[in-house]
């Protein structure tokens, strides 16, 4: 295995573990984790089950896949000379310059010595003795690490639904969150995508000029509105450079993390006419201002909602040319933003290419997978290809399959088997030096934003842990069902519906729970500020019983 860097005199590892600062996954949280702790002297190490840096940007290779965050608000905003010297080449980037970006970052800032892949973590075991984590991986390998940083991705477990004879297909098979680093030949091949939300609806348009015939099959017909996607012209180029601090001071004060002016205005504010040409212009502008810039009334009052809803659903019928084509296209079930809207390119137009058809799965479900395509309860379709477009499970679904024992043996996934509770969206109380950022609980909207003011923190805690001599911390139980309380009673207020997978909706059996902080990232850095300012009474810092694992 890569040997972390020996322990440095401010290392409050001591003796008994490998490293100081353990971080699981190298998505955009974890590679900013690793730096932001080989930054404050604590020697590191980072596991990640993929063969290479991304996290999502590694797995999601799938056609279509790309930002619908605006690349230079997504990207790190730590460093203003990383900022000049990387030149994105469109608004929205597509996977292979995100990867190719990701993979840049950690090459000039030296991370990769600390980097092993193929290191998939199968358990993390707390010793109350020592105060230190013990990580096995299923190569057989076992690191002791001070804190723990699982850093494991809110949409890294991909979800397949319970379909009968999936694994008897003979064709091939995709899940779109597992996409091969071979390309996948598409022409002329008789391809099934099944699923029509964010990521299905990025691969329909990708692929639909080269394949022989196209069957979406689709549960839930979702709001999708056009992303608007552009290249940076160099114009653009010199400005963001030019304007970098002013756009950091404006991502810094926006609750959703994005570049995006919020209105002034309701609905009913304005004429029909008015109302009208500010849609027209929703539609036209980029990627999710149609949620953060619409009229301040869409999400919390049902007629506004609904008028947005007419006019995308007027559009929707105005692209797809068949009308129980466009009908099946037309959402019936949750109102704009109820769920995750997906942003598209081309996608209704696919629809008008004879070659394409949709197929309702409410209407005629399917029956089976068989070795040689799709059967549902009104036809069997035979396909090359599948694409499992189906979905990840949100927020958990990796904590809960890391295999981690805290206090006492606890099990995460028993602790939290009604749903999970937090401080922070960073620590649980009863797993000491266990951080999780970019897990359940953090906030909502542009994802690196808050889970950078995470590790930000989290990096702190533990510079501060290390000034007082303490080797171990933990949330307390109040701080923990305080914000717990919060994000619980945010459901309420929050846009997302239960329908949504922001409540773990889209898995049988998972307890439905919201798992995102309706406060957003104001609520998340004020609570943050207060921790400091209150001298962090809201964790227990101790020492550890035995910290140098001195046996007797
Ligand atoms: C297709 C797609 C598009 C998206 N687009 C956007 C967008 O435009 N804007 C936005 O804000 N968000 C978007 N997201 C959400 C996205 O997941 C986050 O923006 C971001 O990638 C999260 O980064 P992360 O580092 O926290 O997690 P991830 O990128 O998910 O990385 C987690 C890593 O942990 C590893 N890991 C997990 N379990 C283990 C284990 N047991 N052992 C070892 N390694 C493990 C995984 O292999 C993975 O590499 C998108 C998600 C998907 C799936």
């Amino acid at each position: 295995m890569t040997s972390p860097e020996p322990a440095t005199d401010r290392s409050p590892s001591r003796a008994v573990a490998d490293v100081d600062v353990l971080v699981i996954g190298a998505g955009i949280t974890g590679i900013y984790q690793l730096y932001r702790a080989r930054e404050a002297g604590f020697t590191t190490l980072l596991l990640e089950a993929g063969d290479g840096v991304g996290g999502t940007w590694y797995w999601n290779r799938y056609p279509g896949a790309r930002f619908d965050s605006e690349s230079y608000t997504y990207a790190y905003l730590f460093s203003k000379e990383l900022f000049d010297e990387w030149e994105w080449h469109e608004h929205f980037a597509a996977q292979p310059e995100i990867e190719r970006y990701l993979n840049h970052v950690v090459d000039r800032f030296g991370l990769r010595r600390q980097m092993r892949f193929g290191a998939h973590v199968t358990s993390a075991v707390f010793d109350e003795a020592t105060g230190t984590w013990t990580v096995a991986t299923g190569d057989g390998n076992e690191v002791r690490t001070r804190f723990l940083v699982a850093a494991t991705g809110i949409l890294s477990v991909p979800y397949y639904p319970d379909i009968a004879g999936r694994e008897d297909f003979r064709g091939q098979s995709f899940h779109t969150g597992r996409w091969p680093t071979t390309p996948v030949d598409f022409t002329d091949r008789r391809v099934a995508v099944v699923g029509t939300a964010s990521s299905g609806v990025q691969v329909v348009p990708a692929v639909v000029d080269e394949v022989a015939s196209l069957t979406v099959f689709q549960r839930t017909a979702n709001w999708c509105t056009p992303l608007n996607n552009a290249p940076i012209t160099d114009e653009e180029q010199r400005r963001l450079r030019a304007d970098f601090e002013s756009m950091r001071e404006f991502l810094d004060a926006s609750p959703s993390g994005f570049l995006h002016p919020v209105h002034d205005r309701g609905t009913f504010d304005d004429s029909e006419d008015q109302r009208l040409a500010f849609y027209e212009a929703m539609w036209n502008s980029p990627g999710f201002s149609k949620l953060t810039s619409n009229y301040t009334d869409l999400t919390v009052d049902h007629a506004a909602n609904a008028r947005w809803c007419e006019f995308v659903a007027d559009k929707i019928r105005s692209i797809v040319v068949d009308p129980g084509t466009a009908d099946l296209l037309v959402p019936t079930d949750h109102r704009y933003a109820e769920k995750r809207p997906p942003f598209v390119t081309g996608y209704y137009e696919a629809f008008n290419d004879p070659k394409v058809e949709l197929v309702d799965l409410r209407a005629t479900p399917i029956v089976r997978v068989t070795g040689t395509g799709i059967e549902t309860t009104d036809a069997e379709r035979e396909f090359d290809i599948i694409v499992w477009a189906t979905g990840f499970d949100f927020g958990t679904g990796a904590l809960n399959r890391l295999g981690i024992r805290g206090r006492d043996g606890i099990a995460l996934e028993d602790h939290w088997a009604d749903g999970p509770t937090t401080f922070l969206g960073i620590q649980t109380a009863g797993f000491p030096n266990l951080f999780f950022p970019g897990g359940p609980h953090a906030a909502a909207g542009n994802n690196p934003r808050y889970n950078g003011d995470q590790v930000d923190f989290i990096t702190q805690t533990l510079v501060h842990l290390r000034d007082l001599g303490y080797d171990v911390i933990e949330a307390d139980d109040a701080a923990e069902e305080r914000w717990t309380t919060m994000v619980d009673s945010g459901a309420a207020t929050s846009p997302f519906g239960e329908i949504s997978y922001f409540f773990g909706t889209n898995i049988p059996g998972k307890p439905r729970r919201y798992l995102l902080n309706s406060g957003g990232r104001p609520k998340l850095s004020k609570e943050m500020t207060r921790v400091v300012d209150t001298d962090y009474a809201a964790f227990r810092m101790t020492r550890a019983p035995d910290p140098a694992g001195a046996r007797p």
